[in-house]
């Protein structure tokens, strides 16, 4: 009682735009990577009963700081307030939040047993939306037909199949149509998912008996966005469904949006009939991105996050790694890492020396262990092989040693999520956030568990102290 009082009475000593300009910049100074452009407009409502408000108008907004961000604007507020507050962001209540912005929602599919048969969201990042994409020769057709097809869903191109190497921008498009086509229409039935998990759905729901509950969430959406459909490779029954899924939508004019490593005709073991239905809409490729989208590239991912650069930076940066556009993003974040390391503003001299220097690892904290020995440790521990942790490989037995080790490169190095993505073979930083949340969750769940995590961290800080 007494404490409600007094949190009212606290809260009218700070103004709203104080306290929005305290969390920001507490935030950008801690938390670089995380800060993005649009935090500005962010709303605090005020607190009460110790929980600050944080009001967010963009629902895609909204759902990725609930997910991905509590922990550190929590800090930030208790921080700059100097008070035990938590925080909660909100919506618009008047504008309904979209509850399919991704997978099914566990309201309306708790099944038989109660248990959601579809348990792992893909989250929409705000990052990959049109306005951040930048065009250039290697994406101008895959980025048109992704425009055209979110501007006439189901009628510009169907499907649409845009492939290409890693980190070339093809989920980037993917989330850039539907949170064009949110943006529109706020409650538009979207489904948006990776092939491993349509394939992990289907066979639970095969083995729970629950095959109409699959269904009648594939085959009832607007939009059947499906990233890495390679997946589907050698896997005939995911295949087979597959292609009674896209018949249904496709006949009835729904939009099917795709994304692959390879063309339909170069997906190995892929059924003649589902080659040919992912050939009949528009097929786009994306390729490398020439120097001067690399260095556009980088300055947009540089204002994204509110990060100034001399112009002869990014010319820099784009001039030494000409790969991917993943592994540009890998190198500006090496070139800030050092910067704050170092405590020097980023100059062409210090980008210079960040991106020459072998083997350095500014994540690493002293006297903490490197990423190196946790996978060491973790592959010795469950006896796996290090390609296997590398790999796609979803399997559990080197899904959980992989989850396992992500969340003890968060919690005994300083790297950020995104890195931590990099060394696990270009995961993205929500895989890296995902797989920490699971085992949090699952060490309290699971004795066995725990106590396997703990055996592995006791060799780490036993072989970091007698280091
Ligand atoms: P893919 O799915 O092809 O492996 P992603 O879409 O995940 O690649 O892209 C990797 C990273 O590169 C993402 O952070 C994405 O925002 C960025 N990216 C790729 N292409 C572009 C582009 N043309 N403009 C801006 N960012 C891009
Ligand atoms: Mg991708």
């Amino acid at each position: 009682m007494k404490k409600s009082n007094k949190d009212k009475r606290n809260h009218d000593f700070i103004p709203e735009t104080t306290l929005r300009n305290d969390l920001i910049s507490y935030l950008r100074h801690h938390f670089p990577t995380t800060c993005r452009h649009w935090f500005d407009d962010i709303e605090p409502l005020g607190v009460v009963n110790g929980v600050l408000r944080l009001l967010v108008q963009e629902p895609v907004q909204l759902r990725y700081l609930q997910r991905v961000c509590n922990e550190q604007f929590t800090e930030a507020a208790q921080a700059v307030t100097g008070r035990l507050l938590s925080v909660r962001f909100v919506g618009d209540e008047l504008e309904s939040v979209p509850s399919a912005t991704d997978s099914p929602d566990n309201s309306e599919s708790s099944g038989d047993d109660g248990n959601p048969l579809f348990s792992e969201e893909m989250l929409l990042s705000p990052d990959y939306s049109f306005d951040n994409f930048i065009v250039g020769p290697g994406n101008r057709l895959a980025h048109a037909a992704a425009v055209a097809v979110a501007e006439h869903p189901g009628r510009a191109y169907n499907p649409i199949f845009i492939h290409g190497g890693v980190g070339l921008g093809k989920t980037h498009l993917l989330q850039s149509i539907c949170q064009s086509i949110l943006k529109r229409q706020p409650s538009a039935n979207i489904c948006y998912t990776s092939c491993s998990n349509f394939i992990d759905w289907y066979i639970a729901g095969v083995k729970a008996g629950r095959m109409s509950e699959f269904r009648s969430r594939f085959r009832s959406t607007d939009l059947l966005v499906i990233d890495d459909i390679h997946f589907l490779a050698k896997r005939e029954q995911s295949q087979e469904e597959f292609f009674h899924t896209f018949n249904t939508l496709y006949q009835s004019g729904r939009q099917i949006v795709l994304s692959s490593d390879a063309s339909p005709n170069d997906i190995p073991d892929l059924e003649e009939r589902l080659v040919s239905r992912f050939n009949c809409g528009l097929v786009a490729r994306v390729d490398r991105p020439c120097f001067e989208t690399r260095v556009s590239i980088l300055q947009s991912k540089a204002a994204l996050q509110r990060l100034e650069l001399p112009a002869e930076v990014p010319a820099y940066v784009a001039a030494k790694v000409d790969s991917n556009v993943r592994e540009l993003e890998g190198a500006l974040t090496r070139v800030r890492g050092f910067a704050m390391a170092s405590g020097q503003p980023i100059t062409l001299q210090l980008a210079k020396s960040a991106l020459t220097e072998e083997g350095t690892s500014i994540g690493e904290a002293p006297g903490h262990p490197s990423i190196q020995t946790i996978i060491e440790a973790v592959t010795h521990y469950y006896d796996i092989k290090l390609t296997d942790l590398l790999s796609k490989r979803r399997h559990k037995s080197i899904a959980l040693p992989r989850q396992v080790c992500m969340w003890l490169a968060r919690r005994h190095t300083r790297y950020s999520l995104e890195e931590i993505g990099g060394y696990f073979g270009g995961r993205d930083h929500t895989t890296v956030m995902h797989a920490v949340r699971q085992i949090t969750s699952k060490r309290e769940q699971d004795p066995a568990l725990a106590s396997d995590v703990e055996r592995i961290e006791r060799t780490l800080l036993d072989e970091s102290t007698s280091a």
